[in-house]
């Protein structure tokens, strides 16, 4: 921790809010937290897909607190967070097929991966040649980003492998005094990480991560091919270090994820989670017996995902049950097959 970052957290922000260290994003608390962040703080930030963990981008000190606050290998790169394409064009060569994407889907869920200009420290992209850059669309990380004028790597507000935080208490329940400064956003309007695509391979598009932005759209604005690289549990194990990524998204208790249609039998102290609320409810089961949404729209679904996992993991259970969308699917129901699939310990 930097010096004028340990005495700016001995401020608080101007506007106090109903809980302790979650703000209201009034004006004068945006120039505070703008203020926080040009002094080395790292501070909790909504954004539309999942709550950020944000410094500034080109502090190398407060992005190496990211890293500590959230137990994150340093191998993992961060997602830098910009006001506008200028500011993109500032950190990254911006190709044709990206200025294409970013007219087209900026502010919003997709994340760049470009290469990277030399001022863009090699802590953020963990010493890759690229770097990875999207523009929220949630109003308080614009104001904010807007304010500052300046980029923010900011990584999901929780800690390392387990499940992302899409309302405010998500990050304070697991950071309380750690990060004092989050902007109350409400809860994530998305609800997943965005979607990842490799722009750095010239001609040769590809998905890294699946989320609200489909393949098809992209393949669609830039009339090319995109492959869709999503490394499988196994390959992902190899690829990092054992026992990490395997895990992501995780809840503490063990989760099982089955195929939609073929419901498990599970025992009394055992949760079951279906992607919409099933026809009929056992009733000796009805406490047990959970739904991301009433009639299965994934938008919902996605919205709610985090949160659930979540709540379910504070209730006690032995172990989670958890319905999985078509293997065949795109874009968001991908994305929720993904997520799904990582936070299960057992496929
Ligand atoms: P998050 O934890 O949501 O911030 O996601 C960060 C993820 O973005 C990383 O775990 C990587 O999968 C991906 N990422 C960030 N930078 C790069 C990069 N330069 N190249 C490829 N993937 C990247
Ligand atoms: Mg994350």
């Amino acid at each position: 921790m930097s010096k004028s970052s340990f005495e700016f957290y001995k401020k608080a922000p101007p506007d106090g809010g109903a809980s302790s260290f979650v703000y209201p994003p009034s004006e004068a608390n945006i120039r505070f937290f703008a203020e926080a962040l040009q002094n080395g703080c790292v501070v909790g930030l909504p954004t539309e897909t999942v709550y950020g963990l944000a410094a500034l981008a080109l502090d190398e000190q407060a992005c190496h607190s990211i890293f500590s606050i959230k137990g994150r290998p340093l191998m993992d790169p961060l997602i830098v967070h910009v006001a506008d394409l200028e500011m993109a064009r500032s950190l990254a060569i911006v190709p044709e097929d990206g200025r294409i994407l970013a007219e087209a889907f900026w502010p919003g869920p997709l994340t760049l991966v470009l290469k990277k200009r030399s001022i863009v420290p090699d802590l953020i992209t963990a010493g890759k040649e690229t770097v990875a850059i999207r523009m929220p669309r949630h109003p308080v990380a614009k104001k904010l980003l807007h304010q500052l004028n300046a980029p923010l790597a900011a990584p999901s507000a929780n800690p390392f492998g387990y499940v992302s935080p899409t309302r405010p208490e998500h990050v304070t329940s697991a950071f309380g005094d750690k990060v004092p400064f989050v902007l109350d956003g409400g809860p994530c309007e998305v609800g997943l990480e965005s979607t990842i695509v490799d722009l750095s391979k010239g001609k040769n598009p590809a998905i890294l991560r699946p989320g609200a932005v489909t393949a098809e759209q992209i393949s669609d604005h830039l009339r090319l091919p995109v492959q869709t690289k999503l490394l499988n549990l196994e390959e992902t194990e190899a690829a990092t270090a054992p026992g990490t990524m395997l895990r992501h998204y995780s809840p503490k208790t063990k989760m099982i994820a089955f195929e939609l249609g073929s419901i498990p039998k599970t025992a009394k102290n055992e949760a079951i989670a279906f992607l919409q609320r099933p026809g009929t409810l056992n009733p000796s089961r009805e406490q047990a017996t959970f739904w991301f949404s009433e009639d299965g729209d994934m938008e919902i679904v996605a919205r709610t995902l985090f949160d659930l996992l979540r709540k379910l993991d504070a209730k006690g259970f032995e172990r989670i049950f958890c319905e999985l969308p078509p293997a065949n699917a795109d874009g968001l129901v991908l994305a929720i097959r993904d997520r799904l699939s990582r936070a299960a310990s057992i496929k």
